[in-house]
């Protein structure tokens, strides 16, 4: 017989197995905390002379975390009412708020609380981000970070303009990003959205694995930190070498539209001279074209100015994550049933290890308290 004693709050029913009904198959035993633990707290398990022969640990719970989440539902113009009842549809099977609070999150004591007014994001047109298109009109294109970066510039712009919203903003989506069904942003300078897409939209854990990502919790088969870093480095060279070319193309036009002015003066002495008229109708022409070609360059410039800083930023973040989640499992699929694994069926998915409720917690009081 194993007996199983209350303990500080902690009480089990039923309080005794037979041996023999544990050999006949499993013996399912419901655990009640009746109070907060204030400290882990181990129980021991008895035979019948009392002797101990095992031991089950109680983590301390006494703290909960609060999360806010904003729901912003991103639809099409042209379809906002189908996108609407399509978002709306999901989230009713899905049942967002108590699928978090019970089914997911609340293992590492989070208490979620959704924003109760809804926030609507229209896309009109195609979508351009820094220079490649990430929305054709009908689906998302190109890489997912920048598209899930773009719909959070346009929400900013949108609703964000006095007062930002503290909690995680998750932007659900019924448009396609084709092989993808979200996008949690793992690193700080961007950290606070995820994304659903059409392909995750009736998926419960992937909303719960994409807010974890936004959480501090990294792939379960995630090790290719030093990739990572190396690649970032990578792109940190590559852009600074385009800056250069860019100040180089950016002095060339300069001199070719400083040529241009000397030019128009020259022709402005016969002003009554038709060849003269025609030669300063091209060089003004010329000259608003340098122009132009001039002010996309400084634009590019900024961009790859401000990218690498964000890549500098994440180098120095990797750090932290890396920390966070050291516990690395070889291949996909290798746990049984972690969220931020990937299997074959998302459903499989219920659960996060200890050291995920350490980094969501760490996260959710360094950025969302
Ligand atoms: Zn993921």
């Amino acid at each position: 017989m194993i007996k199983l004693p209350a303990k500080d709050g902690i009480r089990f029913e039923p309080e005794e197995v037979k041996v023999k009904d544990l050999d006949k198959g499993d013996v399912s035993i419901n655990v009640f905390c009746d109070n907060a633990l204030s400290q882990d707290t181990v129980c021991d398990l008895l035979d019948k002379y009392d002797d101990v022969v095992g031991k089950i640990t109680f983590f301390k719970n006494d703290t909960t975390y609060d999360l806010d989440i904003k729901i912003v539902k991103v639809v099409r113009s042209k379809s906002k009412e189908r996108d609407l009842e399509g978002i709306n549809n999901a989230l009713e099977i899905i049942d967002l708020e108590n699928y978090l609070n019970n089914n997911s999150l609340q293992q590492a004591l989070v208490k979620t609380k959704i924003v109760p007014t809804e926030c609507i994001l229209e896309l009109t047109q195609e979508m351009l981000s820094a220079e490649e298109t990430t929305y054709d009109g009908a689906k998302f294109i190109g890489d997912k970070e920048q598209v899930s970066s773009m719909v959070r510039k346009f929400y900013i712009a949108e609703y964000e303009k006095e007062k930002s919203h503290k909690g995680i903003l998750l932007f659900i989506t019924p448009i396609q990003k084709p092989g993808t069904a979200g996008d949690g942003q793992l690193w700080a300078a961007e950290r606070r959205n995820c994304s659903i897409f059409y392909d995750g939209l009736y998926s419960s854990t992937v909303y719960a694995h994409e807010i974890a990502h936004v959480l501090g919790c990294e792939h379960t088969f995630d090790n290719d930190w030093q990739e990572k870093i190396e690649q970032y480095n990578k792109n940190i060279n590559k852009w600074k070498e385009e800056i250069q070319t860019f100040k180089t193309e950016i002095a060339e036009f300069e001199q070719k539209k400083e040529a241009s002015f000397m030019r128009l003066e020259e022709m402005k002495k016969y002003p009554s001279d038709p060849i003269a008229i025609k030669n300063i109708k091209t060089l003004n022409g010329n000259i608003n074209i340098y122009e132009k070609k001039i002010e996309r360059r400084k634009t590019s410039i900024e961009n790859r100015v401000e990218a690498i800083e964000q890549r500098k930023l994440r180098i120095e973040q990797a750090k932290t994550i890396k920390k966070s989640n050291q516990h690395v499992f070889p291949i996909k699929a290798s746990t049984k049933d972690n969220f931020m694994d990937y299997f074959q069926r998302h459903s499989d998915r219920k659960s996060f290890f200890q050291w995920q409720w350490k980094a969501i917690q760490f996260d959710i009081k360094t950025y969302y308290s």
